[in-house]
């Protein structure tokens, strides 16, 4: 029987997510959801010391936000609650026992300054300490010390951790989807450590793959920077004698800098301004940092770039709305080599997406911009509004810039179009069109710009030059949509009232 797909995605609520992880979780449920599994969101907080409080809560409203929906997990349960791994501490410490009692694992009792003068007087010879075969029998370890012993020290409270025997010399032989196969001799790895007896937690290795087994988890899909560990998750699946049921993995490419080698860093973004997070994020020393969603990017744009950082359909379309994106992603489609980012690239998907959005949709975003202005108008007139002008927004406050003269009449004039454009000539014909434009009932771009064209034809004005000279009158400067557009939308009367004024303001 074909195995349910089941994924997860395992953050350790440590600050604000980096967009990194956002496009971990992406993929986790993309691929969920195009076989039809299971998607979890499991919180690894048992490193107390680099704990957050806040960034749990920041991790579920970002996955909100862009529309990753969790079957299971912190705040919905499920099956296998809980999913926060500090609640699941009772479970780990028997696993540990176990694997200690096959001779997988083993006690140590070197305490913090032993390890470090250990770790001191390797680099004083040049070389890097390592906790591994060649030292740990020889170290404070259940290897060396006798059953007695281990059990008079366990007795009365000195701290121990467990430690993974890694085997001296083997190679283990792994797979992953994206990477292909790899073989690691173990010879380079170390003893890391499992379990700690200060604070009866287990470490990542321990309870990620205790819990990834328990959850029935069938694929790891993970960042590149836990491909070192994959070895020892190898290892410690066959001394559980769990390997039938080992999840698959799959380590994906890192995010790389805008310029140049390098994994995509928040300094990067407050370099180039551009967020690195999904959301804003205040740390608790006070420091903001910047968020896409904050920052104008509409979550459908931020996910649409997010998911072509290193996975591509293969062919040229560009533009996935969420449910393409599950039709269309594998990972056998995500690329080995890191992805760079690009900022501008960014900004072009959410212009896309503002061309895309439903006008109304929009009026609703600009409506309180320009009630800030003291302009209040119906969602109709903001929807109209918004229609001849979103192709040339990148951002929802772009709006307000390019709708405002629509509802207010300018109070000032463009310097340099006025000087390139108000000349006699001009304004001796504006006056003239103002008359023509008085015979028609009303203003439309269908009726009365075809009509006026042909009146300029016919009477040898010049085209360019009368309707900049309109344009200076309507809005203030000789740039904009198609002014009959806005001659249509702002009505006859208003028309005729901006040319008038514009005749007094400028001579
Ligand atoms: N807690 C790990 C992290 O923060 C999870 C790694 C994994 O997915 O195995 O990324």
């Amino acid at each position: 029987m074909e195995r349910r797909v089941r994924v997860r995605f395992a953050p350790s609520p440590t600050g604000a997510l980096h967009i990194g992880g956002v496009r971990t979780a992406l993929y986790n449920y993309l691929f969920a959801r195009s076989h039809g599994g299971d998607f979890i969101l499991r919180i690894e907080d048992t490193d107390s010391q680099r704990f957050v409080p806040g960034a749990e809560a920041y991790i579920i409203e970002a996955l909100k936000w862009c529309g990753i929906k969790t079957d299971e997990g912190v705040e919905q349960g499920g099956p296998h609650a809980p999913y926060r791994q500090s609640e699941r501490k009772a479970i780990y410490l028997q696993y540990a026992q176990q694997l200690i009692d096959s001779g997988n694992a083993y006690y140590a009792f070197d305490s913090a300054e032993s390890l470090d003068a250990m770790r001191k007087e390797a680099e004083s010879k040049g070389q890097t300490f390592a906790y591994n075969y060649q030292v740990r029998n020889q170290l404070e370890t259940s290897l060396k010390l006798s059953a007695d012993e281990v059990r008079q020290r366990i007795e009365r409270g000195d701290q121990w951790v467990v430690r993974f025997k890694m085997p001296e010399n083997e190679n283990v032989e792994m797979d992953d989807i994206i990477r292909g196969h790899i073989t690691i001799n173990t010879s380079t790895l170390d003893d890391k450590v499992l379990y700690k007896s200060a604070d009866q937690l287990p470490t990542y290795h321990l309870a990620n793959i205790v819990d990834d087994h328990l959850m029935e988890i069938s694929h790891v899909i993970r960042g590149e920077e836990w491909l070192p560990s994959l070895p020892l998750h190898y290892l410690l699946y066959r001394a559980f004698g769990w390997t039938d049921t080992q999840p698959q993995f799959a380590h994906l490419p890192l995010l790389l800098k805008p310029q140049g080698q390098g994994k995509l860093s928040k300094r990067d973004g407050d370099k180039f301004g551009f967020p690195v997070f999904p959301l804003r994020w205040v740390a608790p020393d006070g420091e903001v940092s910047a968020g896409y969603r904050e920052d104008g990017y509409l979550p459908e744009a931020f996910i649409n770039m997010l998911a072509l950082l290193g996975w591509n359909p293969g062919t040229e379309q560009e533009i996935f709305s969420m449910d393409e994106l599950i039709s269309a992603f594998s990972l056998e489609k995500v690329s080995k080599a890191g992805a760079r980012f690009n900022p501008e690239k960014a900004k072009w998907f959410n212009a896309q997406y503002i061309r895309k959005c439903d006008d109304a949709k929009l009026a609703e975003l600009l409506l309180p911009m320009l009630a800030e202005k003291g302009v209040s108008t119906t969602v109709e007139r903001a929807a109209k509004a918004v229609s001849l002008i979103k192709e040339r927004a990148t951002f929802p406050k772009d709006l307000l810039p390019l709708t405002e003269y629509m509802f207010v009449a300018p109070s000032s004039y463009d310097e340099k179009s006025v000087a390139k454009f108000w000349k006699p000539e001009n304004v001796e014909n504006l006056k003239k069109l103002a008359v023509k434009l008085a015979e028609f009932d009303k203003i439309t771009a269908a009726e009365t710009e075809p009509a006026i064209h042909q009146w300029i034809v016919d009477n040898q004005m010049s085209m360019g030059q009368l309707m900049n000279t309109l344009r200076i009158a309507i809005l203030g400067i000789s740039q904009g949509p198609s002014i009959f557009d806005i001659c249509e939308f702002i009505g006859k009367d208003e028309t005729l009232r901006r040319i008038e004024a514009a005749m007094k303001a400028n001579g």
